[in-house]
């Protein structure tokens, strides 16, 4: 996919926790970790995908009448989509009257996301917010995002990014170029213990904040705080010494 269009799957607007002031959040899918505790696990997949929740769903047989391909039927653990026939259109859940349908993920514009955007310049100018790129991981998507961050810079609108941190130096290097705020994820210091609770070892994390804090970029450090898995006084004391050493480090924040 080229960067004027890309895969997001949602657009927050007036967040007031992605960075400084009234924000527009926008959500790239695709991560390349699976963290134990992810919040955000519709955004892993790099696809737009189906989520069936039978708890919600009243039988009515809308989604296998609507689905041209025949993909749906009826089973003894409910409407069951078979993958190999599905083409993802999405057709099922906008029939569905329960919402036991929903269908994640859409190939969008930049320049639609931008007019989304810019519809609330007014507010960032008042709060001194602007613009946050989460995810999913938005690095993963790096083409999308740096005509994202290009557009808000020809716009004036600040820009933060919020990653986890995991992405090859070189992409890394030209979203630094384009980015105002870096919202940096900083989870575990062992690497063992990191690849077994996130699917991915530190050290590209650990080298890729270090690296964006000796070229001076503005970071706010994230820490999520997950019981039993990284709240051990090791874990804390290994991460208070890495980070008292890392210069440009504006504020660091323990997320509950
Ligand atoms: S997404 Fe489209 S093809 Fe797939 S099950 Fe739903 S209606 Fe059928
Ligand atoms: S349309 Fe929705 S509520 Fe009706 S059978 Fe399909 S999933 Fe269930």
């Amino acid at each position: 996919m080229t960067g004027d269009r890309g895969i997001i799957f949602n657009i927050k607007k007036y967040a007031i926790h992605d960075g400084p002031g009234i924000r527009t959040t926008v959500f790239l899918k695709g991560c390349p970790l699976s963290c134990w505790w992810c919040h955000n696990p519709e955004g892993i997949s790099s696809r737009p995908h189906l989520v069936y929740r039978r708890d919600l769903c009243v039988g009515c047989g809308e989604c296998a009448d609507g689905c041209a391909k025949n993909a749906i039927s009826l089973t003894p653990e409910g409407m069951l989509t078979d993958a190999s026939l599905c083409k993802l259109c999405g057709v099922c859940a906008e029939v569905c009257p329960a919402e036991a349908r929903e269908f994640i993920g859409q190939i969008q514009e930049a320049a639609r996301i931008m007019e989304m955007i810019e519809k609330d310049i007014p507010f960032f100018d008042e709060s001194g917010g602007g613009v946050t790129f989460s995810g999913g991981e938005p690095l993963f998507q790096p083409a999308f995002l740096l005509e994202l961050l290009d557009a808000c810079g020809r716009k004036g609108i600040h820009r933060t990014v919020d990653t986890s941190g995991y992405a090859d130096k070189d992409i890394l290097m030209a979203v630094a170029e384009k980015t105002d705020l870096f919202l940096f994820d900083l989870k575990m210091m062992d690497p063992e213990k990191h690849k077994r609770f996130t699917g991915v070892s530190n050290e590209k994390i650990l080298s890729n904040l270090v690296y964006l804090a000796r070229e001076g970029a503005s970071i706010s450090i994230r820490i999520p705080l997950i019981p039993g898995i990284n709240d051990d006084e090791k874990n804390i004391e290994q991460t208070a010494t890495f980070v008292e050493k890392l210069p440009n480090v504006r504020d660091i924040h323990i997320l509950p």
